[in-house]
């Protein structure tokens, strides 16, 4: 160590007492954080309100942390929640165990798991930290109707995920067409890493 060191040292404490302090007023002033930020997950539907998730748990086999639990479970015709033949019967995200590292939105292939910009995960109880399907779906959008239901956007599987909002036949008895419902596989879908929107 030289003999001007410490002056040196003290130089940087004098220099920095004479900076203006900056101060972040959280949680009353929120910054919006950068637009594809990882934050909580998100469940998305389709835009007749089924779930696009369907069960197949390459999410949870993707994540390093060992953080998501999915238990799939048959569609029938009666009590349909997606349009595969299978859905999420149960889904569980532990926010104690993940790190919001985005590997299971990469490994979902239907695009039913995206992260929202949503960061305030903090609690003081474990218990409340491991969150359920119901808190992880999206909100049912005007034109949605709560599942189960059968598929409301056409006659086939073609139909629905290759949906033309113009055409003709069941879906207009529905009352879903008129409002534009339908207008690519992810409308009135909040959340989704084009349009990242907290949902609470
Ligand atoms: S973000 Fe990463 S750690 Fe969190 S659940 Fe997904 S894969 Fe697991
Ligand atoms: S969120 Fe995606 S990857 Fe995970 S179980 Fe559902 S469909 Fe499969």
């Amino acid at each position: 160590m030289g003999i001007l060191d410490p002056y040196k040292g003290f130089g940087v404490t004098f220099s920095t007492m004479f900076k203006k302090p900056t101060t972040e007023q959280y949680p009353e002033e929120k910054k919006p954080t950068a637009p594809r930020f990882h934050g909580r997950h998100q469940l998305n539907r389709h835009p007749d309100g089924l779930e696009k998730c369907v069960g197949c748990e390459l999410c949870a086999w993707a994540c390093p942390a060992d953080a998501i639990y999915v238990e799939g479970a048959d569609n029938t015709d009666e009590e349909r929640y997606s349009p595969g033949e299978r859905y999420g019967r149960v889904y569980q995200i532990n926010y104690l165990r993940c790190i919001l590292c985005g590997l299971c939105i990469e490994a979902c292939p239907t695009r039913a798991l995206t992260m929202t910009n949503d960061y305030e995960l903090a609690d003081d109880s474990r218990s409340d930290l491991i969150f359920t399907k119901e808190q992880l779906l999206a909100p049912l959008g005007e034109e949605m109707t709560a599942p189960p239901h059968p598929m409301y956007l056409g006659d086939s599987e073609t139909d629905y995920y290759r949906f033309d909002p113009n055409r003709s036949g069941p879906f207009d008895a529905s009352g879903l067409a008129a409002t534009g419902a339908g207008k690519g596989a992810d409308a009135n879908v909040p959340g989704q890493d084009s349009e990242p929107e907290p949902v609470r």
